[in-house]
């Protein structure tokens, strides 16, 4: 699991001078663990709340108050570490990290700095055409989140919100294995697309439950030495990460080339101008003073615990994607695509029970897809259920239906609910399949057209001609194939 990653194809920026330089990255991920309760008190972690009600003295730091473990949150990690394949480690310590921290009333975070809870793990990265990329996780550690200072509220006051103070957070910290803005964009997605079929994150970014501190560094292609890095603080949108990221870079670049050097630094993305600037330098451990919070024991794991926790993982993306391609028959990408989450997972393989597999793929992700993106809907709220899609996809099997109908149908059952059949029923979306009906239109074509009728005995082919022109005089509404069995059988072929 620790054998470094194979190198990638470099992909290299040019510098000014013709210097081919590459970039090294590593990100520090907080994800915000799905809990009700906090991390060492039983206040609320709802979003949204009223500020200052989810409080509870513990997260007020009061004095004489003690933190307790929430289990659950514990639970969480450790999903999560085995979801990324890592070791879970039996034995963690709680650190007190010492900061002026104005929006966390104890003047300390507790976190987990000399004996993180979860150790060495690897995730896999699709990177479509450049293949997959392994990216090493150094390790995860659980930590507090603080509160949120509010400084546009008034002119002269700055306001604080003590809801987040205690949240519990996982900090995933990997190595500095990301090559490119869209590798750690790929890296993040794929690092909250396992958190989301495990439960334990909601991966939401708007509200900030999963946010990254993007480390960046350049170095010469060919060089495999480390360059001074530079950490982008508290980034909520892939966008603006892979931004920060290569805008970074450049000023790097431009001041090595210069002769320069960079500063370990922490810097601040500004969306309104794409660039990064100085927030302060870069502080050590050290200035943290940490040591071992003496109000909570180490945390010692039981391991029959973990195995009761291993044993009960949902299916992961990875193996989800490659069962739906032996077990349906999919494409590599179909599958990556129905499994992009659990909900379009699930969707796709109630419909596809006892149905080919590969029909429903192309009718959820050509008809359903764009539809619900066009609304912005999740698929939990898709207003055509897996059932009403599974009798339309039966429609068109039958032939009772044409494409176009089904997707007529589609539109219809979308804004009026119902079932399929009966709605296809009431608008006459219905194929001519019964050949009593077709069969006077195939005698009056092969009566207009006597030439053709020779021409097809000698070129069977030629049957195509009389189908196209049944279905011409039906406007698309019979079904094709009794159409071409009964002009076959006309011209003897
Ligand atoms: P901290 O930032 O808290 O001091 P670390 O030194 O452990 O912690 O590094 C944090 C992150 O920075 C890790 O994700 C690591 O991969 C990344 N990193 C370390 N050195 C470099 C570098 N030279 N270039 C890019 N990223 C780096
Ligand atoms: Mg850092």
């Amino acid at each position: 699991m620790n054998d470094t990653p194979k190198e990638p194809t470099p992909k290299t920026i040019l510098g000014l001078n013709n210097t081919e330089w590459e970039m090294v990255i590593g990100l520090e991920v907080h994800a915000q663990i799905a809990s009700k309760s906090k991390l060492f008190s039983k206040a609320s972690t709802e979003f949204g709340a009223e500020p200052n009600t989810n409080v509870d003295l513990v997260d007020a730091a009061m004095p004489g108050m003690l933190p307790v473990i929430n289990q659950f949150c514990v639970q969480q990690v450790v999903k999560t570490g085995l979801g990324f394949d890592a070791k879970i480690n039996l034995y963690s310590v709680f650190d007190r990290k010492n900061y002026f921290y104005p929006d966390l009333p104890q003047g300390y975070q507790i976190s987990q700095l000399y004996h993180p809870i979860v150790g060495a793990g690897e995730i896999s990265v699709d990177m479509g055409s450049e293949g997959i990329r392994k990216v090493r996780i150094d390790h995860i550690h659980l930590e507090q989140d603080a509160g949120k200072s509010l400084h546009d509220m008034d002119p002269d006051l700055s306001f604080v919100d003590l809801n987040r103070v205690g949240v519990a957070l996982m900090e995933i910290v990997s190595l500095p294995d990301i090559r490119s803005p869209e590798e750690a964009a790929c890296y993040i997605l794929k690092l909250r697309q396992i958190m989301r079929y495990l439960g334990t994150c909601d991966g939401n970014m708007q509200n900030g439950n999963l946010r990254a501190d993007v480390n960046v560094s350049v170095r010469q292609a060919g060089s495999h030495e480390l360059g001074t890095r530079c950490e982008i603080k508290n980034m909520n949108s892939t966008r603006f990460i892979q931004q920060a990221i290569d805008c970074e870079a450049r000023r790097q670049i431009a001041l090595l080339e210069d002769g320069q050097s960079v500063d370990q630094e922490t810097r601040l993305f500004d969306p309104s101008t794409g660039m990064t600037r100085s927030m302060r330098s870069k502080e050590e451990a050290h200035d943290y003073r940490y040591f071992p919070c003496p109000d909570l024991l180490p945390l010692e794991l039981d391991s029959a615990w973990i195995e009761n926790i291993a044993a009960h993982l949902p299916e992961l993306p990875d193996a989800k994607a490659q069962r739906f391609v032996s077990a349906y028959g999919l494409t590599p990408d179909h599958a990556a695509r129905l499994t992009a989450e659990p909900g379009i997972a699930d969707y796709f393989e109630s419909v596809a029970r006892n149905r080919d597999g590969r029909k429903v793929a192309n009718w959820i992700i050509n008809e359903l897809f764009g539809r619900l993106k066009k609304e912005a809907l999740s698929i939990e709220n898709s207003p055509l259920s897996p059932e009403q899609m599974g009798e339309i996809i039966d429609l068109i099997e039958k032939g009772e239906v044409s494409g176009t109908m089904a997707k007529d149908l589609i539109d219809i059952v979308w804004k009026v609910g119902g079932s399929p059949i009966k709605v296809a029923a009431e608008r006459g979306l219905r194929l001519l399949t019964d050949p009593g009906a077709i069969e006077p239109i195939v005698n009056q074509v092969l009566a207009e057209n006597p030439q053709q009728v020779e021409r097809a005995q000698v070129n069977p082919r030629v049957a195509g001609f009389f189908v196209g022109q049944v279905m011409k005089m039906t406007k698309g509404q019979a079904n094709p194939k009794e159409v071409s069995r009964l002009v076959h059988q006309k011209l003897g072929l």
